[in-house]
């Protein structure tokens, strides 16, 4: 049967299942019974799923004779965000925030979308048999949020265990393009990432006597600002990349100098040139800056990378962006295909592309998740469409749904067959 039939006929019953999903976030690491649904949808579809596999990781396998591993991804996890949608399948789920505070929990990213994507990829493509042969993994993903659901199914002998894919493919939505739309790219599509944590030490005293005192708030203020050096003077401006001190602390009060700041950076870039670059740079300015105040050699800044967050950029393959275009192309129409631009936001579904022992083609497009409505309020009025990780975020489930599903199998039909 055809692809966009076969789509057509499985749709409402994904929007179905989609709503039921956005009703019932489940923070990262919480994912229970999205987990739990995705793995049960998968299972009626004759796939052998692994549960539980890494957190509340869902690893669904469908094999059809002889042919190339295609694994897709799906993430599952919400944000604590109160959601303020007005839609009549909201969320009134509640959680805690990182900081244990009492929180709203909502799909304020879509992973509701890409959990129904998996699902309606999984029953199209078991559904059509007879036009593809190879594996593929289905990948139900948690605590992608938390940067961390990728690397523990990853640690957890995700490739040993199922076999290594030869592609990996995922999508994210994106408000800014109207759904039915998807966009991608070849190369970086969404940055690398990671954090620091920088300890600006200093000789604490008195606020009235400074001469006696090496101040760590100038020192830190200092570094600030030569920071901001790095992407505007080290990078070429054709290579995308932000240093961001997005949090520092430091004192008590006013007429005591303290003995030390911490500062908190997070690097974007897409690039491993640019991901060492940074981190050189960094280590560098803190250090000559607190020769510059007298510091000691001993009370140098300390700048401590923090491995779990450290993430590569999320690179396309070429080839496979390729596939992705002609497979949309075909089954949306061709102006239904659009250019992707670059995110400086990242994913963790970049670990899967160098987990293997060697890199996995791989690519993730983004699937448009705006109303033709409100994207005509964009173009008139200039009104942004609500962001991700928006209270008021919200796709319009039949076209997104389907054009995700239909771009996902359409791809691996081609990949396939
Ligand atoms: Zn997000
Ligand atoms: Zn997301």
């Amino acid at each position: 049967m055809e692809l966009s039939k076969l789509v057509q006929d499985e749709l409402d019953d994904l929007v179905n299942i989609y709503k039921h999903l956005h009703e019932n976030p489940e923070l990262s690491h919480e994912e229970k019974e999205s987990s739990k649904l995705v793995a049960g949808q998968l299972e009626t579809c004759g796939i052998s799923v692994t549960r539980n596999f890494g957190g509340h990781g869902v690893v669904g396998i469908l094999e059809n004779g002889e042919g190339p591993t295609v694994m897709v991804r799906g993430d599952m996890d919400a944000l604590p965000i109160t959601e303020n949608t007005g839609l009549d399948y909201a969320s009134t789920a509640r959680g805690k925030d990182p900081s244990g505070n009492d929180s709203g929990v909502m799909h304020a990213c879509g992973h509701d979308v890409h959990m129904t994507t998996l699902v309606g990829t999984a029953r199209v493509l078991s559904k059509s048999k007879d036009s593809w042969n190879g594996k593929i993994i289905f990948i139900g993903q948690p605590a992608e949020e938390a940067m961390s659901g990728a690397r523990l199914m990853i640690e957890k002998g995700l490739f040993e265990n199922f076999g290594a894919p030869d592609y990996c493919l995922a999508t994210h939505v994106i408000p800014k393009l109207e759904a039915g739309n998807i966009m991608v790219k070849s190369g970086p599509i969404m940055a690398g990432t990671y954090q620091l944590k920088i300890t600006v030490r200093g000789v604490g005293g008195h606020g009235a006597i400074p001469q006696e005192c090496i101040d760590p708030v100038v020192l830190a203020a200092r570094i600030v600002t030569s920071l901001q050096t790095i992407v505007s003077r080290e990078f070429s401006p054709l290579d995308p990349a932000v240093v961001t001190v997005g949090s520092i602390h430091g004192g008590t009060r006013a007429n005591i100098i303290p003995g030390e700041v911490i500062m908190e950076v997070t690097a974007r870039f897409c690039n491993d040139e640019g991901h060492n670059r940074i981190f050189e740079s960094v280590k560098r300015i803190c250090k000559y800056e607190a020769l510059s105040m007298g510091l000691s050699e001993d009370l140098l800044p300390i700048v401590e990378f923090d491995d779990e967050s450290d993430l590569p950029a999320t690179t396309n393959d070429s080839g496979l962006a390729e596939i992705v275009r002609r497979a949309a192309g075909e089954y949306l129409g061709e102006d239904k295909v659009h250019e992707a631009e670059m995110v400086m936001g990242s994913e963790d579904f970049s670990l899967f592309r160098t987990a293997g022992r060697k890199e996995t083609p791989s690519c993730l497009f983004f699937t448009g998740a705006t109303s033709a409505e409100e994207m005509d309020l964009f173009h008139e009025k200039g009104i942004n469409p609500p962001s991700l990780h928006n209270s008021k975020f919200f796709p319009p489930p039949e076209p997104t749904i389907k054009t995700a599903v239909t771009t996902m199998a359409g791809t691996i039909l081609k990949i396939l067959s």
